[in-house]
């Protein structure tokens, strides 16, 4: 969130000043740990509405932030497929109804049959009857577009004091060991560092995992709905998969779990006949700040804005949310 309204207040001609507690690569954030999926549709299994329409708002800025970043390589628009196997047919039915609930229109959603996804999905047709098709997805390289935001803002002439924790964000003032630091506004993108100052944030445990499956050629995000074991695959460059994410409700950042493992990767396997003799790549884990109502919060108070509770959605709401936090100071 800090990088992405960094380099926007920057673009308008903002001097900003950025205070990190991580060292340059940033590691801490659950940023790091991201899929980068921008999925407002198929997020509506379980987000509000609120996050769905902040999503789309955001759909259409990332490509504009993409351009001035010149970080084409990094956005991918290929759209989403949701799959359910035979069994667990009702909880596609289930998205379905919701999707019409909300008053999608078929052609953002559209069902497709076994041999329209055997067209571009052999694989996939396998193992699935249908697919429920959310074309107008993207996703993003997230952890490559953190480091191109970094360049990019360092590029600007932006000051970045790295290894430096803010123990608080008041009105005004960043405090941190080196003493009280007055600008023109302060803002408080510190996710999960924010505790002490928002005392309901609370950390939610995600795990992903990348294989290079170079049997299995993807080229949509994937989502499995099944009763038990909730699966998303993003793709990347030459056959390789982000799988994710757990949802656990700790704060505890350690290695995955063997079970969290076993899960995913037996999802994984009853995807994609491919899958059997994928690799693991590398496994992560990262904590989501969440609000004891998942949805974002932007408060102004002054010459502060506090920007947290992103949740899941991270990356696919920071552009909109960005554009609030930009129209509050420009308003002022
Ligand atoms: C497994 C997993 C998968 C995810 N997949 C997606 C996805 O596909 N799409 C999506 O949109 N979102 C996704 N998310 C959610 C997304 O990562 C978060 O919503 C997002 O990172 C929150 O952004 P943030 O800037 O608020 O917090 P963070 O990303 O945690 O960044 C906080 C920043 O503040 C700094 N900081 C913290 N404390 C201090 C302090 N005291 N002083 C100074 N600096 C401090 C940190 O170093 C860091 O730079 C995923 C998250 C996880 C864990």
């Amino acid at each position: 969130m800090g990088r992405v309204l960094a380099w926007q207040l920057q673009q308008q001609g903002f001097q900003v000043i950025l205070y990190d507690q991580a060292s340059t690569d940033g590691e801490a954030a659950a940023a790091f740990v991201a899929a980068g999926m921008l999925a407002p549709y198929a997020e509506l299994e379980s987000a509000e509405s609120d996050v769905f329409q902040l999503g789309l708002r955001s759909l259409e800025l990332w490509p504009q932030i993409i351009h001035s970043l010149k970080a084409q390589h990094l956005f991918h628009a290929g759209g989403t497929l949701v799959v359910a196997h035979p069994q667990d047919q009702a909880y596609l039915q289930r998205f379905q109804q919701q999707l019409q609930y909300h008053q999608i229109a078929p052609e953002h959603s559209p069902l497709l049959s076994k041999q329209q996804l055997a067209a571009t999905n052999s694989g996939l047709a396998e193992r699935f009857d249908m697919a429920l098709s959310l074309p107008t997805e993207s996703w993003i390289y997230a952890r490559e577009l953190l480091g191109v935001l970094q360049q990019g803002l360092l590029d600007q002439g932006v000051q970045w004091h790295h290894n430096c924790a803010v123990a608080k964000v008041n009105n005004g003032q960043i405090i941190s060991a080196a003493g009280v630091h007055h600008f023109d506004w302060a803002i408080d993108c510190r996710g999960l560092g924010a505790q002490a100052q928002i005392p309901q944030l609370r950390g939610v445990r995600g795990e992903v995992i990348e294989v290079h499956a170079p049997e299995v050629d993807i080229k949509q995000m994937v989502r499995l709905m099944h009763p038990h074991y909730r699966l998303y695959l993003v793709p990347r460059d030459n056959h390789h998969y982000l799988l994710g994410a757990t949802q656990i409700e700790t704060d505890d950042q350690s290695n995955i779990s063997v079970r969290s493992a076993l899960e995913l990767l037996s999802a994984l396997y009853s995807l994609h006949p491919g899958f059997a003799e994928a690799r693991i790549v590398r496994t992560a884990t990262g904590c989501r700040p969440a609000l004891p109502d998942h949805l974002p919060s932007v408060v102004t108070d002054n010459q502060l804005i506090r920007i947290n509770g992103l949740f899941r959605h991270g990356f696919l709401l920071a552009p909109a949310l960005a554009e609030a936090a930009l129209a509050q100071i420009q308003g002022h």
